[in-house]
């Protein structure tokens, strides 16, 4: 397919409004991808690779930036690009304007010239070079292929390219327009598709395999040891939601750790993420025990903890220090101590369990590792006291509170549904994305200081403002937010500052307020800062309806 083909495909979707017509003209542009189905399922999303690999693209904006500039047919400088995009907020309607295409000897529009069309596999190809790149030099390697890229793109391919490097599609294709596309354009049930879909956490495998398998195909599609799963998630929720709901509920220890899903196939052992990052090497004593301890094959779903001499849990910055470590680590190992908490089993001897009642699953997970210090206690009740002592006893025992899960509920990748509650014992804090900043004044010149929050709009995708947090950091604090921040920079007007959602904030606040100010239409009363919530990349923020909701609680 040409890229000039799917890009007036993604103009055309990103004009309908109608949900209904998004998915019809989504399934059209699956029937015409031909081999290049695969890629286009992600592309359309605005992701260049599946959510399961482990290659990433890695470019920022600025590197972005420089490679349009440098593919502008003028002397088109990076400061000039940040301008527009100031002006115009996306990158997409820059790259569009930017006559591209009139460096190294080519014509302008030469991409609009017959044979030299490129093409959908052309551009992936060259993004997968782009991943590959690493080491001294990789950043210039970067600009360079995408610089190539950019110089053969029309105005409208270039709109496209922008946003899909950027990680910025924004044409209103979300996951679930894609899935109903796919059930759509190649004649298999929505249900089919989605079993599909969570099982392999792939949208291209899935097009591919409902276009020529059919439903058969989808079917015969497993849990894979060794491909990582979305991660179940939970919603914030009372003791009385979950008794009114289920009559029983499973109360379980909430541990404050970082999530980590295990695949053991027998011959080696995989960790991941919530993120599906591969953890593995970071954590050697996790897989020591995992090799000791547990049958294979499995996939298990847990919480890794740091624990003190005693095995009492540390505050979740301990477990930061471990995870993701890629230096250092066995020196660290000696520093910090870390224990797995199993609570679920999705996969064990070859037979898949995600449709099993949580229940059953936490069974098998006895079954599967045999010692229990690993396993989390869980306590199926109907009784508020009894939950009410377990809380009490969770709490002494130094942990974060305690969840609530529906019994009977099957495990739904990805989903933050109503079958798991966390239930936190003080006022709720929100985790928002810093989407802008302000450079300090005097002593604090050098630093970002006052940074501008947002919450995550469900429908849209994008991001709305809800307010400004320059309370409770340290200058040090303020150093590290700014090293940090900093890469994010998007464009930059005297003291303010547009950042690229990429950051996540834990906030504490008094009041949730409506307010005209802000975005969103609400505002927080006394914001103050807590951590960075470095495990949860944006799109897993907090939602306006969210904010809704606890505003509502409020009275
Ligand atoms: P939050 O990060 O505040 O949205 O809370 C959900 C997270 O709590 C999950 O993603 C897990 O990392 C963590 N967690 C801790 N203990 C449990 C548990 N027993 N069951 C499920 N998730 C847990």
């Amino acid at each position: 397919m040409e890229f000039g083909s799917f890009a007036a495909h993604a103009a055309d979707v990103e004009a309908t409004d109608a949900d209904l017509d998004v998915v019809a003209k989504v399934a059209a542009l699956f029937g015409e991808a031909g081999d290049d189905l695969a890629v286009v399922a992600r592309f359309v999303q605005g992701r260049v690779f599946p959510a399961h690999s482990e290659t990433k693209l890695d470019i920022g904006p600025r590197l972005c930036y420089e490679a349009l500039a440098r593919a502008a047919s003028t002397n088109v400088t990076v400061e000039d690009v940040e301008d527009r995009l100031a002006e115009t907020g996306d990158i997409g309607e820059v790259a569009a304007n930017l006559d591209l295409g009139g460096q190294a000897g080519l014509g302008a529009f030469a991409a609009d010239s017959g044979d030299d069309d490129l093409t959908v596999a052309e551009v992936y190809e060259d993004l997968t070079a782009l991943a590959a790149a690493e080491g001294d030099g990789s950043q210039d390697e970067k600009v360079t292929l995408l610089f190539g890229l950019f110089n053969d793109c029309s105005g409208e391919e270039a709109r496209y390219l922008a946003r899909l490097v950027l990680g910025e599609m924004r044409i209103g294709v979300g996951e679930g327009a894609v899935r109903d596309a796919i059930a759509e354009a190649f004649d298999v049930p929505v249900e089919a598709a989605e079993r599909a879909l969570q099982v392999s956490n792939d949208y291209g495998l899935v097009a591919v395999t409902a276009r020529d398998e059919g439903e058969d195909g989808l079917d015969e599609l497993h849990l894979e040891v060794g491909r990582p799963v979305q991660a179940m998630l939970a919603q914030a929720g009372t003791v009385t939601d979950a008794l009114d709901e289920w009559e029983e509920a499973a109360v379980e220890t909430k541990f404050d750790g970082a999530r980590v899903q295990v695949h053991w196939d027998g011959d080696e052992v995989s960790l991941y993420s919530r993120n599906m990052e591969d953890v593995t090497d970071a954590l050697p004593e996790l897989v020591e025990f995992v090799e000791e301890h547990v049958d294979a094959p499995v996939i298990l779903d847990g919480e890794v903890v740091a624990v003190d001499d005693d095995g009492s849990p540390l505050p979740f910055q301990e477990i930061l220090k471990r995870f993701r470590r890629k230096h250092d680590v066995a020196e660290m190992r000696d520093e910090i101590r870390v224990e797995l908490n199993a609570f679920d089993c999705l996969h064990a001897h070859g037979e898949d369990l995600l449709d099993e009642p949580f229940r059953k699953r936490h069974e098998r997970l006895r079954d599967v590792v045999d010692d229990d210090s690993a396993v989390s206690e869980i306590l199926v009740t109907d009784d508020a006291d009894e939950i009410a002592a377990f809380e009490e006893r969770a709490l002494e025992a130094g942990h974060e509170g305690i969840m609530l899960k529906d019994p009977d509920a099957a495990y739904t990748p990805g989903d933050r549904g109503k079958h798991w509650l966390k239930r936190k014992p003080d006022v709720e804090t929100l985790d928002l994305v810093v989407t802008g900043a302000e450079w300090g004044e005097g002593r604090r010149a050098s630093f970002l200081g006052t940074f501008v929050l947002s919450a995550r709009d469900e429908e849209t995708g994008e991001y709305a403002t809800i307010g400004k947090v320059a309370t409770g950091i340290t200058d040090e604090e303020l150093a590290d937010l700014t090293d940090l921040l900093e890469p994010h920079i998007r464009s930059e007007d005297g003291q303010e500052v547009d950042l690229e959602p990429a950051v996540v904030f834990e906030v504490g606040y008094e009041e949730i307020q409506t307010s005209p100010t802000y975005e969103s239409g609400y505002a927080l009363r006394f914001p103050r800062f807590v951590t960075v919530r470095e495990d949860k990349p944006p799109e897993d923020a907090d939602t306006i309806e969210r904010v809704e909701r606890l505003a509502e609680q409020q009275g």
